[in-house]
């Protein structure tokens, strides 16, 4: 007949170099009830281990109805053990926050990957408990049990499963006489019932009762006594392999296990993700504030943009006639001044001559507007320099310069106060200035700005070809080039483009030109600069405070680990998976940033809510408004997911690679 077990040559060590079990050969027959029997300290336990599956077989074999144990991968055994082998402890090894249903029901929640019917196993777990005299302490925790109560939990939970194989060690090794006849009767009852059992004991009283005993000294076999023979038939140990599974389904499975967890440790999980939210709610004010700031302190230079430089240049009246050497500067001119700077400085990239009347008077369809108006001559490449939008209709292209079309794009203002009523696309407004009159057809109209400076209005302003200014513009004065807007290519710095601009007029006209860069541009340029770092500053501080909530998070999740490792290792006993277990510590941490995260980006909104709303009522000028910054919240979004996975990592792969063994025997 063949055996049910078949250990050959079986060696194990601990540490390389000291051995604990010595070419162990032994045959177990389906239906026996086996005792082995040694001193303490022999290697008992350790064998039991490897029988049981919970460590790997480091020399010679053990086979297991077909299956070398040894062939199997971690994720096999752990199904082997679930669904082959019963496990009862000396320590018995419950669920203490657990009550004794729960803890009978455990090895029927794994492995997770091969989920059980759990209304059949409470059925038949209740059945059990009631066989073992358990039936009115269901609900009680282990602690509120004798220790006779506890084993015959475990025992309980070792038959739920079917488990043809009863391992027990020493199970009444921590319980008075009388407990340990009813446990020591439980187990032969199960023999009687077929299932194959081995117990482990040094108490030769015990072993006495079993079919055969073998005896252990020293991690050698000793000798062979036999009481009796089984003639149980044969039982086939089914496949333990695991189909494909979808890791979505197991974190979807994982998820009542973790969120009891995380419930049960109330405290120390609410401290932990105080953390994480104040470190996303400073991310996400912080960087939002910062952009806010900086859109703000910008837009309230007028319609100048980011990168821009203003640039001026008028004749010197006061150059006395002797200084004057070589051509002398009156104005820009496009062909000979201008469009040669592209080259010349390539951090230039765009440029715009812009040329303007004082006062205008504007009329439609009999409304005029005869104040402040102010009409522009300026290039296509304008109102790509300042960043300037249009709400509606097109900008003024190259076509239309270069052919001086009687076009214009106008202001909000302007469109408000004379085409309320009318579409102002197509229609011909009518200007006049500098006693000039002539008219443009509207091509587009510009979008209201946030902000103007004292002298000028933006929105009041009409905007036409800066050669059709010139042709129709009116007076000699007005009609010459003297400012002229450029676009700075990022990264170069706006002040020494402006003097390299300069010099280079000045050795061109020598003095009989005056040249220099608008202050505002300037400005603007290292105001940029400085928002830039400063936002950068105040999102890398809130970064840091997002670190260490991180860390608080890793660091609850190893002491957990810490904590739970009997938990871990009976939970493997029983059939987790090192995936499942792993997955289980991950999503845990995950679960805690997320809640974490979206209590952190709702403080962070109205957070920074309340400082705009602040800033309101003391900051004269200042208004309310409601932000969302897109790019804040994409960066704190991203951050509570990397701090999630980062912290639940280290302690997911520490509680995987916890071995049962070692799991089990702490204390
Ligand atoms: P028994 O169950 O017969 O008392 P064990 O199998 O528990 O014996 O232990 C056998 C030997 O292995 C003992 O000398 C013990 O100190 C040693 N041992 C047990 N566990 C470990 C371990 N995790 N690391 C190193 N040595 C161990
Ligand atoms: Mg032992």
């Amino acid at each position: 007949m063949k055996p049910l077990i078949h250990v050959e040559d079986l060696g194990f060590a601990y540490k390389p170099g000291f051995p604990i079990l010595f070419g162990l050969n032994f045959k177990i027959y389906s239906g026996e009830f086996v005792a082995i029997q040694g001193p303490s300290g022999s290697g008992k336990s350790t064998l039991l281990y490897l029988l049981g599956c919970m460590t790997p077989v480091q020399s010679g074999k053990i086979t297991i109805g077909n299956w070398d144990t040894s062939k199997l991968t971690d994720d096999e055994l752990a199904v082997f053990r679930n669904e082959n082998l019963g496990f009862v402890f000396q320590q018995f090894h419950l669920l203490p926050k657990a009550n004794v249903l729960e803890n009978i029901l455990l090895s029927a929640r794994y492995p997770i990957e091969k989920p059980k019917n759990i209304k059949t196993f409470t059925l038949k777990a209740r059945e059990l408990a009631t066989r073992l005299g358990l039936q009115d302490r269901l609900d009680h925790g282990p602690q509120e049990l004798s220790g006779g109560q506890q084993q015959r939990v475990a025992i309980a939970r070792a038959l739920l499963n079917e488990a043809p194989i009863i391992l027990a060690d020493e199970p009444t090794g921590n319980l008075d006489s009388k407990s340990a006849a009813i446990v020591i009767d439980e187990l032969k009852s199960l023999k009687k019932s077929g299932k194959t059992v081995i117990l482990i004991t040094h108490d030769k009283d015990i072993a006495a009762q079993a079919d055969r005993t073998i005896f252990i000294y020293d991690g050698k076999i000793a000798k062979e006594e036999s009481h009796g023979l089984s003639n149980a038939p044969n039982i086939l140990i089914p496949s333990p392999k695991l189909g494909f599974r979808n890791p979505i389904d197991s974190y979807l499975k994982l998820l009542p296990f973790v969120s009891a967890n995380i419930f049960r440790n109330k405290i120390r999980s609410i401290l932990t993700m105080i953390g994480i939210s104040i470190g996303v709610a400073s991310v996400f004010a912080m960087v939002t504030l910062g952009q806010f700031a900086k859109e703000r302190i910008l837009s309230s230079y007028a319609e100048l943009g980011v990168n821009t430089l203003s640039f001026r240049g008028s004749q010197n009246w006061d150059q006395k006639a002797t200084d004057k050497t070589g051509i002398v500067f009156s104005s820009f001119s496009w062909e000979r001044d201008l469009e040669p700077l592209k080259k010349i400085f390539p951090e230039v990239i765009r440029i715009s001559p812009v040329l303007s009347t004082w006062r205008a008077k504007l009329d439609f369809g009999g409304k005029a507007i005869e104040e402040d108006a102010r009409v522009i001559g300026i290039n296509e490449e304008a109102f790509l320099i300042t960043g300037r939008e249009l709400s509606k209709g097109s900008n003024i292209s190259l076509f239309h310069v270069k052919n001086r079309s009687a076009v214009c794009v106008i202001g909000s203002e302007v469109a408000e106060k004379l085409f309320s009523n009318v579409e102002a696309l197509g229609e011909v407004l009518k200007i006049s200035s500098d006693e000039q009159s002539y008219g443009c057809r509207v091509i587009g109209v510009a979008k209201a700005l946030r902000s103007r400076s004292e002298d000028r209005n933006p929105d009041l302003e009409v905007y036409i070809p800066n050669t059709y200014f010139q042709t129709v513009g009116g007076n000699w004065w007005v009609v010459r080039i003297r400012d002229v807007l450029m676009k700075i290519a990022d990264g170069n710095d706006i002040e020494k483009t402006g003097k390299a601009i300069q010099s280079f007029f000045e050795r061109k006209y020598g003095t009989s030109g005056r040249f220099r860069a608008n202050a505002n541009s300037i400005l603007i340029g290292q105001m940029n600069r400085f928002l830039n770092i400063f936002s950068t500053f105040l999102a890398s501080i809130a970064l840091i405070s997002l670190a260490v909530g991180g860390i608080g998070i890793a660091n609850m999740m190893l002491v957990s680990v810490s904590e739970r490792y009997r938990e871990i290792g009976l939970r493997k006993a029983l059939g987790a998976t090192n995936t499942s277990i792993r997955q289980q510590f991950l999503l845990e941490a995950i679960l805690l940033c997320g809640i974490a995260g979206v209590f952190g980006l709702a403080f962070g909104f109205i957070g920074y809510q309340t400082i705009i709303w602040g800033g309101s009522k003391f900051i004269p000028k200042f208004q309310f408004e409601w932000i969302i910054n897109y790019q804040a919240l994409l960066l704190s979004t991203v951050s509570i997911l990397a701090v999630g996975i980062a912290s639940g990592f280290i302690p997911a792969l520490r509680a995987e690679k916890l071995s049962p063994i070692e799991a089990l025997r702490s204390e």
